[in-house]
């Protein structure tokens, strides 16, 4: 079966990411897709404004009736709970999670037979060779990396980890034409989406919030009453 794994700060989870996992579910006839909530990112220097088990819950409540998309425990943290009162902010102080480590954890779950996908939007994918073990990361699963508003797709094999780099004579012919369809290159297998176009960020629906504007059209109905209720985000994060 084909497996995917996509893992997010999701502070909180949005109709983008629910696009995306569409998207690449079509795409790749995906069976199961583990929506894997970050613990703290390494990619991210600020650190994410709810707490793991609030950004858990909006996870579950948004992939709830979805089908075949799971909400994933792979990344839940330790059991050390920080309560900033000054900042009204929970935080948990344990290490990030690196995606490789997750990865090799759902893959020692999983059947010899299944093939893992790994779920990614442009704007993340850009950075990929910062990631640890970057090259590693491309042994152990396919790359499905979505387009984002503002973001352009023509970029993805440019973010390639070095040593995975086509050389600049193959990509230049093609650098003018839309980018769709799959890299296939020796030691990575990227797939694009290139329909994916929801303008949506966490970060603009944690500003409305804050700014009391509405937030229906980017989040579920179950996860917008859940802000409302837990009264999250209703301060600024800086
Ligand atoms: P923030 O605004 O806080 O940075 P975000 O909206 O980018 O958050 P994340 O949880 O950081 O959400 O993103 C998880 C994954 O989803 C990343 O791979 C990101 O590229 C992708 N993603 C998020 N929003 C979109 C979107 N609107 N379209 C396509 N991909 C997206």
């Amino acid at each position: 079966m084909n497996i995917g794994l996509f893992g997010g700060t999701f502070d909180p989870i949005h109709k983008g990411h629910l696009a995306l996992a569409h998207a690449a579910r079509d795409r790749c006839q995906l069976g199961t897709i583990h929506f894997v909530t970050a613990n703290l990112s390494p990619q991210k220097s600020e650190q994410p404004m709810a707490s793991y088990f609030h950004r858990y819950a909006m996870t579950a409540l948004a992939t709830q009736g979805e089908k075949g998309i799971v909400p994933s425990l792979l990344e839940a943290p330790g059991e050390f709970v920080l309560h900033d009162k000054k900042n009204a902010r929970t935080s948990v102080a344990t290490t990030p999670s690196y995606s490789i480590d997750t990865i090799r954890k759902l893959k020692a779950t999983l059947r010899k037979t299944d093939r893992l996908f790994f779920l990614i939007g442009i704007d993340a994918f850009k950075d990929i060779a910062k990631w640890r073990q970057p090259d590693a990361l491309f042994a152990e699963c396919d790359f499905i990396v979505a387009s984002r508003p503002g973001y352009s797709l023509a970029d993805v094999a440019t973010a390639l980890p070095e040593k995975l780099r086509p050389r600049a004579e193959v990509t230049k012919p093609f650098s003018k034409q839309p980018a769709k369809g799959d890299l296939v290159l020796p030691g990575a297998t990227v797939h694009l989406l290139d329909d994916v176009n929801q303008k949506v960020s966490a970060t603009a629906i944690r500003t409305a919030v804050a700014a009391k504007k509405p937030i229906r059209k980017f989040v579920p109905e179950s996860v917008e009453e859940y802000i409302k209720k837990e009264g999250l985000y209703f301060r600024r994060s800086s």
